[in-house]
């Protein structure tokens, strides 16, 4: 399997891939996926959902995405001013309309099961779901399966390549890879750029003319993701009484533009209001992009806009970009893993600073070597960063954190351009130090909201 660009930047909603993105798809899936006919019999479908899903699901929308996964909904499709409306009506009527073809009674407050004591081996992000001939629910399932939600919007079964096992190995792709050193390898034999690599590489995968078209819909999804996050004032939904900072920071940023009194680290902030912007508007259920994930997808396109805006990047470097970043981010899929429920949040923001790093660096003309070690140094300092949000909403630490993750990003790659490539710890080996460190982190660091930061007292 060859995690390729589309893969890794899927277009969705908030606030979060794996409790948002993931289960939407696996409702949706698990009733496509029904046997020849069996939709006509089902008069009900239940869900359990266990680990990281029971304990934080319902404060990253995971209760919101499935009932709309029910009814057919994708997510990068679904109307997000209208998710509100719709499942205030699904609770009043307690009706569910399965794929927007049969209208079967269901009851959020039962059919929506939270297992808090109990583990599904694979996987933390667990999902049964269940469907019944009888409304009581009384018999046995017609149909019983359960997904699992990986990290990324990413959905698989007990059958499919799990964590860990998808490699780019097969020949699908002129140039696969499994490791960065697999890829400069590929780039030292051929005598090219990495990006032109990986753009040959996807443009195997579904043509050129649609490879372009993809780049500039995730381009002007981020950018509109910015631009609605610095133009939408209010109080972020949870209860925790977050209020969106990115509109005030923006302004004060546009009013300070060319005054001679803005010190010079003040550019930061433009980097950090972008990546502010969109994880406010990620939090808030809004249209964004998995990079590689939702809850850190502030970082990949703050520093695209910083690219573009402070570094004269233009349509073709921000391509380039976007296709290094990808790269980055399927190693540390394919190595570690991308998912806060399994390694913690170097996996999520610490693998979102190595794709931007190494994006950046790409955009900017660094040598192949060089891109290696920017995302190495954002990679490596992300390590051990433990997963802990506030209430399980998607909003404290997050939201800060992707802007520091963007301005590291960012640093990394200055650092490694000022350097010749050469350096003593690869990206693969901070990727393979990233997977043993999340296999030793307890659970109550892994999006359980039961260790770290979580337990801190909020003051509204
Ligand atoms: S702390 Fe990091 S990994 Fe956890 S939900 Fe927030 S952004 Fe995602």
């Amino acid at each position: 399997m060859y995690i390729s660009l589309t893969d890794l930047f899927k277009i969705g909603i908030g606030p979060s891939s794996s409790h948002t993105v993931g289960p939407m798809r696996a409702a949706r899936r698990f009733l496509m996926e029904l046997p020849d006919g069996a939709l006509a019999e089902v008069a009900r479908v239940r869900v359990e959902l266990f680990g990281s899903l029971a304990h934080t699901g319902q404060g990253h929308g995971t209760d919101v995405a499935i009932q709309l996964g029910f009814c057919g909904e994708l997510p990068d499709e679904v109307d997000t001013a209208s998710i509100p409306g719709r499942i205030a009506e699904i609770a009043r009527k307690q009706l569910i309309n399965l794929l927007g073809k049969r209208s079967v009674r269901f009851q959020p407050l039962t059919d929506l099961r939270y297992n808090l004591k109990d583990l599904l081996p694979l996987h933390s992000n667990a999902m049964t779901f269940r469907a019944y001939a009888d409304e009581a629910a009384a018999t046995p399932p017609l149909a019983e399966r359960t997904l699992y939600s990986i990290g990324g919007g990413f959905i698989v079964d007990e059958d499919e390549a799990f964590v860990g096992s998808p490699r780019g190995g097969e020949a699908t792709v002129p140039y696969p890879y499994s490791s960065m050193a697999g890829l400069l390898l590929h780039a030292k034999r051929e005598q090219l750029p990495l990006m032109d690599l990986l753009r040959a590489n996807e443009h195997a995968l579904r043509g050129a003319a649609a490879t372009s078209a993809f780049l500039d819909r995730v381009i002007d999804t981020f950018f509109n993701c910015i631009d609605r996050g610095i133009a939408t004032r209010g109080e972020l939904p949870g209860g925790l009484g977050v209020k969106r900072r990115a509109p005030d920071i923006h302004h004060q940023l546009t009013v300070e533009r060319g005054q001679r009194r803005a010190a010079p680290h003040k550019m930061l902030d433009w980097v950090s209001v972008y990546a502010i912007a969109v994880n406010e508007e990620n939090a808030a259920g809004g249209r964004v992009v998995t990079a590689p994930t939702n809850g850190a997808a502030g970082v990949v396109p703050a520093v695209l806009r910083y690219a573009r805006d402070f570094c004269d990047v233009e349509h073709d470097g921000l391509h380039d970009f976007l296709l290094v970043a990808a790269a980055v981010g399927a190693l540390c899929k394919m190595n570690a893993s991308i998912s806060g429920a399994e390694v913690g949040c170097q996996g999520e923001v610490g693998s979102a600073a190595a794709m931007a790093a190494a994006g950046l660096a790409a955009a900017l003309g660094a040598s192949n070597e060089q891109i290696e070690n920017a995302a190495e140094i954002a990679l490596e300092h992300h390590l051990g960063m433990t997963c802990d949000p506030i209430g399980g909403l998607v909003q404290i630490p997050c939201i800060e954190r992707n802007a520091m993750g963007a301005v590291k990003a960012i640093s990394a790659t200055s650092l490694a351009m000022r350097g010749d490539g050469t350096h003593r710890i690869s990206l693969d080996q901070a990727i393979d130090t990233m997977r043993r460190t999340g296999a030793d982190m307890q659970a109550k660091y892994k999006e359980t909201s039961q260790g770290g930061l979580a337990l801190a007292q909020v003051e509204c």
